[in-house]
């Protein structure tokens, strides 16, 4: 074939428009029909009633009328629609559903033309491919491997091959009665009402299901997604020596059980916030994983108190999913040692991730620190009072530098209370925007942070500890 120049590629087309044009309207007939011919010839039998262009499709009604009028529903037998598709796309009402359904409308015809009768049993349905035959076999390994694992919904996705639905929805938009159900839809519904009989608690979804099942109708086969479950909580840190979140370690980097610095931890820290609550939730829950969305978090030494900080908890791949969460409340509290305490947990969903990573709300901390060669206390007090309400300009700070894109920030500072001088130690309570860095505040971060503690106080300040008091959020 000449591949160059418009005129081969012309000619291209006008074999593709042929082609299409066979394929879905004549081919799968003709096929049927010429089957069903040499079976008869076989058996010496003369089946058709004396028109020589049978055997081109021709006695078929090419400009038949849609369903479900009775030439329509003539048509598609001819085609060799099998039961199923007979139903869906025939138009007509039934005593039964389904295939059986089907064979009604079958015999219908057949009775009102006993010449259809005479196109025997289809070979393979132009409309699905006998993709209905399989419904049972899935249904079994749905059912198997779904097996042992709590759900109250279900929701179904379905690969078919593009080109079997471009066909079907070729044939259906031409033939079928209006508003028939397309293909996918029509074996998804015959997949759950099959299934609906060995599984009555389980209720089928469009959205946000327990499971998602996704089946291949070409390989027929079968994965069970199991849909995470969230939970929202506040968590308050006690220590002042763990992360919010796992660290890998940094020798092995946590990979291949990890290595002999961090003893087969795979951990820089053995203990986080994030393991010391999902653990057990993950353990009650028969689950595989947990992922920790916090808002923001607070350095590896500084506790967080008060009410504590919003989190949502994700555990992936639960087995269970119904608990009681005043015993995970209970069983998060006695195993974590004092570390980290959680005060109440609520069942959530992935959009509250979202809205508590973009939460803004004011945080009140209380920080210590010492001051070189210290001023009288009035000095002190009133040097520090007159930073309450002041509009700070922060440069990213040099610990993080490497991680955060550098900017300047401009964060107010609310207020500041309860302000002690104990020597050569200061301690106060401040209330700041979010995303205030407070240690910097304190000690300037070598000029980084304007204004600040250090440098109204003309001093060099030393942070000794620091704890978020508060996060004002809800
Ligand atoms: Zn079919
Ligand atoms: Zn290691």
């Amino acid at each position: 074939m000449n591949w160059d120049g418009p005129e081969a590629d012309e000619q291209e087309l006008d074999e593709k428009d042929e082609w299409q044009l066979y394929a879905s309207a004549g081919y799968a007939e003709a096929e049927a029909v010429i089957e069903a011919e040499e079976a008869d010839e076989a058996e010496g039998e003369e089946w058709f009633d004396g028109d020589d262009l049978e055997i081109n499709g021709a006695s078929i009604d090419w400009d038949a009328p849609p369903c479900p009028a009775p030439l329509g529903v003539a048509h598609i037998i001819k085609m060799g629609t099998c039961d199923h598709c007979l139903h869906r796309v025939a138009g007509r009402r039934t005593k039964a559903r389904g295939g059986e359904g089907g064979r009604e409308i079958r015999d219908d015809a057949h009775a009102r033309d006993p010449e259809l009768a005479k196109f025997g049993a289809p070979e393979l349905c132009p409309l699905c491919e006998d993709l209905f035959v399989d419904v049972d076999n899935i249904v079994s390994r749905v059912f198997e491997s779904t097996r042992g694992i709590e759900h109250s919904t279900m929701q179904f996705g379905i690969h078919l091959p593009k080109d079997l639905l471009q066909d079907e929805d070729r044939i259906r938009s031409r033939n079928g009665a209006p508003a028939s159900r397309p293909l996918k839809a029509a074996f998804v519904d015959a997949i759950q009402e099959q299934l609906a009989e060995h599984m009555p608690d389980t209720s089928f979804v469009k959205e946000k299901p327990d499971l998602m099942i996704l089946v291949d109708g070409l390989t027929l086969r079968v994965d069970i997604d199991v849909r995470p479950v969230f939970l929202y909580g506040r968590y308050r840190k006690l220590s002042r020596e763990i992360p919010q979140t796992r660290w890998p370690c940094r020798a092995c980097r946590g990979r291949d059980n990890g290595c002999e610095s961090c003893q087969g931890t795979g951990l820089q820290y053995p203990d986080s916030v994030q393991d010391l609550i999902g653990e057990p939730i993950r353990a009650a829950l028969q689950a595989e994983d947990t992922s920790f969305h916090g808002m923001g978090r607070e350095d590896i030494d500084v506790r967080c108190l008060g009410s504590g900080r919003p989190f949502v908890l994700e555990v992936k791949n639960p087995l269970l999913r119904k608990t009681d969460l005043a015993e995970l409340v209970a069983a998060v509290n006695e195993s974590s040692r004092g570390l980290v305490e959680v005060g109440q947990l609520e069942w959530s969903d992935r959009k509250r991730i979202g809205r508590v990573k973009e939460t803004r709300s004011d945080k009140s901390y209380t920080i210590r620190f010492r001051v070189d060669d210290i001023p009288s206390e009035e000095t002190v007090q009133e040097a520090i009072s007159g930073l309450s309400g002041v509009e700070l300009k922060q440069e990213t700070p040099k610990r993080v530098s490497h991680r955060r894109a550098a900017k300047t920030r401009k964060r107010r500072i609310v207020s500041i209370s309860d302000l002690e001088v104990d020597e050569d130690e200061v301690q106060m309570t401040l209330r700041c925007e979010a995303g205030t860095y407070i240690k910097e505040l304190v000690h300037s971060d070598e000029g980084r942070t304007v204004p600040s503690v250090s440098g109204v106080l003309d001093r060099g300040c030393e942070v000794i500890w620091l704890d978020v008091e508060e996060i004002h959020a809800d």
